[in-house]
């Protein structure tokens, strides 16, 4: 089979031919994999930033597929069901799993770093890491699911906002931006975005944005709206932003940092947090109801994926490139079939 592996860090990853994976093994399933995201998080993997990872490995952590192959025990699914995965393996048995706060899980296994990823034509995974895929929702859309959407709800449900809210996105035409603006929409509140590329503005606002900010100093224009501040920043960007995301919200609003942010160190006024009664909550993926409820919202329609490009194997490098860049719009993945 072709995958895409990383032969050690900070090379470009590269298109090799490989033995299709043997069968599962007991609890596990073999996947064909109709669609991979391409995430940000790929790319720190091939820089080196998590060091369980151990180059060489098969890419890759978001994806959708058809079930070919199960081993022995494995109750659900059967072969031929269309399923989403998590981008880990929970332990499934330690206090975080049982309480369905498996994102959480200290003994999980990420995929593409601690086991084989999914930027392959099959891949092997546990069944526990499985729900199955809405017959309406496409292998693209799965495979963006978790990452992006899940993680996302996972992150505004901790918020535990009030109906009337105000929500500010930064990065709000990245890969995650753009879909924190259709869920903070689809869940009833007012959006704000900020982007630094003018020309993602009008599908920022395709997207659902009551009100799209170009400005670096977006705070100032954020408090023209919203004069006390907004009650949740859905921070995308990292340090670049962290400042005037801090000043855009109102005393006792919520910071959440998800999605792309940067690997880098930011320094913020304590002060700033302690005074102002500020809290700042890391969001760490998504559990399996997280995924549930993200491929639910995606088949009524609710929130609808955006899929900036479709690409093969092949172009997976360049894809990670453009991702540095801030070039798409949306999310791309990798189409298998
Ligand atoms: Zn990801
Ligand atoms: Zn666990």
């Amino acid at each position: 089979m072709k995958a895409t592996i990383l032969k050690r860090f900070q090379s470009v990853p590269e298109v090799v031919d490989l033995p299709d994976p043997l069968g599962p093994g007991p609890g596990e399933v073999l996947v064909k994999v109709g669609a991979s995201g391409i995430c940000y998080r790929d790319l720190l993997v091939s820089e080196g930033y998590f060091p369980r990872a151990k180059p060489p490995l098969i890419l890759g952590h978001e994806f959708a597929g058809v079930v070919e192959e199960v081993g022995e025990g494995v109750e659900w699914p059967s072969k031929g069901t269309r399923v989403a995965s998590l981008p880990y393996v929970q332990c499934g048995r330690c206090y975080r799993c049982i309480s369905g706060e498996e994102n959480l899980c200290r003994s999980r296994v990420f995929l593409g770093e601690e086991v084989a990823g999914c930027y392959a034509e099959r891949v092997i995974v546990r069944s526990r890491a499985l729900v199955e895929l809405p017959q309406d929702v496409g292998f693209e859309a799965g495979a963006i699911s978790a990452c992006v959407i899940g993680t996302l709800l996972n992150g505004i449900r901790q918020a535990a906002l009030n109906p009337n809210a105000h929500v500010l996105v930064t990065g709000g035409g990245g890969g995650v931006g753009i879909h924190a603006v259709q869920l903070a929409k689809a869940m009833g509140f007012s959006v704000i975005a900020a982007t630094h590329s003018e020309w993602k503005v009008p599908a920022i606002y395709g997207a659902g944005a009551d009100q799209v900010l170009t400005s670096p100093e977006f705070s100032q224009e954020a408090k023209r709206t919203v004069s006390e501040g907004v009650d949740l920043v859905i921070e995308t960007v990292g340090q670049r932003t962290l400042d005037q995301s801090l000043r855009s919200l109102r005393w006792g609003g919520k910071l959440l940092l998800v999605g792309n942010v940067d690997a880098g160190a930011a320094s913020i006024q304590l002060a700033q947090l302690i005074l102002r009664g500020v809290s700042v909550i890391g969001v760490n993926n998504s559990s399996r109801r997280d995924l549930m409820e993200a491929l639910d919202l995606v088949k009524k329609r609710r929130v609808r994926p955006i899929i900036s490009s479709a690409v093969s194997l092949e172009s997976v490098p360049e894809a990670l490139q453009s991702l540095k860049d801030a070039k798409p719009i949306g999310r791309q993945v990798v189409k298998l079939w």
